[in-house]
């Protein structure tokens, strides 16, 4: 019988890594590997990096030696952005790291995994687990990488030197690893890709108009059966347009969900970022994709003390963000990469001025996150549940625009996890809403 050892997989940064992760977790199951949580003992920890910001690379030194500590006997592997950038020597040079794998080559980092663990076994370091691996808990939802790369260059922005250039998968890969998903019991596919939106320009046998491929892909991933819901998580604004909003209207597997990175709400700010795009342009996909699927969770990127922002810029964003009205925020501080225009221009918002910038911008998001929730509040929404807690009896699922609900149910009327269920919206939470079962209810739509 083949070794099998416990690995742990940890994923810092986008959907695009954890998607990333989905495939190594995958190459890893079926090599026979048990996959556990990062927090328990494992024979080899994996660390999916992130190089957005100085932040994000502090972070991914910091856990690689946080899981180090935990068994010293452990392999500990670690790749995406931050091991293909410049963080690759600092990693290298690492005491606690074993392997390092970029984005580029990261296929290959289970079997250089394995082969230490099975060196480590032989040394007596270790003990592979006895028999079959143990049953993995169903996974609801499942990130679906569909490209990857870009090329737009943003001021700030490293991933194109990290990533390469657009690569899309064929259509028919992707339509077949859905459905394999699908019948391992995955009820939500989130689509991931850096241009999520460009997927398909670089086919060269590629036709018609520049959307066209995710649409087809859209709507042929909402017919698969027992497919409950396909989402489309971040598309550059540069990349999207009506005829998408139509396609995710007519596809009812289609969540009313989606994230449209805006960064800055000033355009002088925007065209330095070198965005492609203005805040009019922004304001007409918004209302192109509030005119097709109505109230839809709206959410965005925003950062803060970019190179030149003055006060007054900063404050059109606020502004602007308010008007739009999104969903959700994520918020961030600027802080130069090496390797990007940006980093050769003066960093010059002091950081006390970007904590109050990001402060004021997380006060609006909150605002905002609060008057979503409120605008729900009395609805019947339909919840696909994720999880259940055995100690408080709650189960925990999302709504179709992303807003987690918790609600109490007995034992006796606990909905399986993957089920859909009608759940009435009865108060407002910091991160979700709490909910009730409201079997028998039609859940609302928008
Ligand atoms: S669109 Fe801009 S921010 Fe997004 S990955 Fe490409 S260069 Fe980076």
């Amino acid at each position: 019988m083949a070794m099998s050892f416990r690995v742990a997989l940890t994923t810092l940064g986008c959907k695009v890594n954890q998607a990333d992760s989905d495939l190594l977790a995958a190459a890893f199951e079926s090599a026979g590997c048990r996959l556990v949580e990062p927090d328990q003992p494992a024979d080899a920890y994996v660390v999916n990096t992130c190089t957005v910001t100085l932040v994000a690379d502090r972070k991914a030194r910091k856990l690689v030696r946080q899981v180090a500590a935990r068994n010293e006997s452990a392999v500990v592997a670690v790749t995406g952005c931050y091991a293909e950038g410049l963080g690759r020597a600092v990693l290298e040079a690492m005491p606690e790291v074993d392997v390092v794998r970029g984005t580029h080559d990261r296929a290959s980092l289970p079997e250089a995994v394995l082969l230490e663990l099975r060196k480590r076994v032989a040394l007596g370091l270790l003990r592979p687990l006895d028999g079959a691996p143990a049953t993995l808990e169903q996974r609801v939802r499942a990130m679906l990488k569909i490209q990857d790369g870009c090329r737009q260059y943003c001021a700030y922005c490293i991933v194109p030197s990290v990533r390469g250039p657009l690569t899309s998968r064929r259509h028919d890969d992707v339509l077949a690893e859905a459905r394999d998903r699908v019948r391992g019991g995955v009820r939500e596919l989130v689509l991931a890709g850096i241009r999520l939106g460009a997927f398909g320009v670089d086919w060269p046998d590629r036709r018609g108009s520049r959307f066209a491929p995710l649409e087809r892909l859209v709507s042929e991933l909402g017919q698969i059966e027992n497919l409950a819901r396909v989402r489309i998580s971040s598309v550059l604004p540069l990349d999207c347009g009506a005829n998408l909003f139509a396609t995710m209207a007519a596809t009812p597997a289609v969540c009313t969900h989606l994230h449209l990175p805006l960064q800055a709400g000033d355009d002088t700010t925007l065209r330095r970022m070198g965005r492609g795009y203005t805040t009019r342009r922004f304001r007409a996909l918004v209302d192109a994709a509030r005119a097709h699927l109505g109230d839809l969770a709206l959410a965005t990127d925003v950062m803060v003390g970019f190179p030149g922002e003055t006060r007054r810029q900063f404050e059109h964003t606020l502004a602007f963000c308010e008007a739009v009205g999104f969903a959700d925020m994520h918020v961030f501080s600027y802080s130069p990469r090496p390797g990007t225009r940006a980093a050769e221009w003066p960093d010059d918002v002091p950081p006390a001025e970007k904590a109050a910038r990001s402060g004021a911008l997380c006060d609006l998001r909150d605002d905002l996150r609060r008057r979503y929730y409120e605008r729900r509040l009395g609805r019947t929404d339909e919840v696909l549940v994720e999880s259940h807690d055995e100690a408080t009896d709650e189960v925990e699922g999302l709504t179709r625009e992303y807003v987690r609900v918790r609600a109490r149910v007995s034992l006796a009327a606990r909905p399986a996890l993957g089920s859909l269920v009608p759940m009435r919206l009865v108060a407002v939470e910091a991160d979700g809403m709490t909910g009730e079962l409201a079997v028998g209810q039609v859940v609302a739509n928008d």
